[in-house]
């Protein structure tokens, strides 16, 4: 198991050779147990390598005659750039209009943060996301938007501070049907939704 592979071999004497590096120094009190968390962190923030999506999902599939589409909006996500090891963040919609099959709504959150919670580029978070839900849920089709903010390129002075990434992946009736993708578009938009 990955997980006692870990107690074998901790993050933190890696993380107090970094501050050493970075020419601070790990015995002063508010860095002394610094390593250790962030050690902590770090694995949770990657611990979707160690999620499957089959456990997530476990079963909560339901068979429906239902076939209008189903939006999961503004599900949060956070996230880290692989290119620095910042992190990225935002929030995803999710859409899919069912075959046969729809999922618990619960469980589409929790999918995001499998890919999420890893070394990720924004691209790839939005298309791994669309094609699991396809080949878990089989429906007609799948439509995900990600709207995030990257601290690499806020942080470093590299592009505005406000300036922000939209990706979008469409499988199925998504891509085919304009009708769909707009549906989609349009629900997404409708912002005061008041609830
Ligand atoms: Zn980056």
């Amino acid at each position: 198991m990955i997980d006692s592979q870990f107690e074998e071999q901790p993050l933190a004497p890696l993380i107090r050779e970094l501050l050493e590096r970075l020419e601070e120094d790990p015995q002063r009190d508010g860095l002394v147990r610094t390593p250790e968390r962030a050690d902590k962190a770090l694995r949770f923030l990657t611990s979707g390598y160690r999620m499957d999506v089959h456990r997530i999902v476990n079963g909560a599939l339901f068979e429906v005659k239902y076939d209008a589409m189903v939006v999961v909006k503004d599900i949060e996500f956070f996230s880290l750039c692989e290119h620095h090891m910042l992190p990225f963040f935002g929030r995803i919609h999710v859409a899919y209009l069912p075959r046969k099959k729809v999922i618990g709504l619960s469980k589409i959150p929790r999918i995001v943060d499998m890919f999420a919670r890893r070394l990720q580029i924004q691209e790839r978070l939005t298309q791994e996301l669309a094609q699991t839900i396809q080949e878990v849920l089989d429906p007609v089709g799948v439509g995900v938007i990600c709207d995030a903010k990257h601290f690499c390129m806020m942080m470093r002075g590299v592009e505005k501070q406000h300036s922000g990434a939209m990706t979008s992946a469409m499988l199925g009736a998504f891509r085919e049907q304009k009708e769909t993708r707009d549906e989609f578009l349009a629900l997404v938009n409708h912002r005061n939704s008041g609830y």
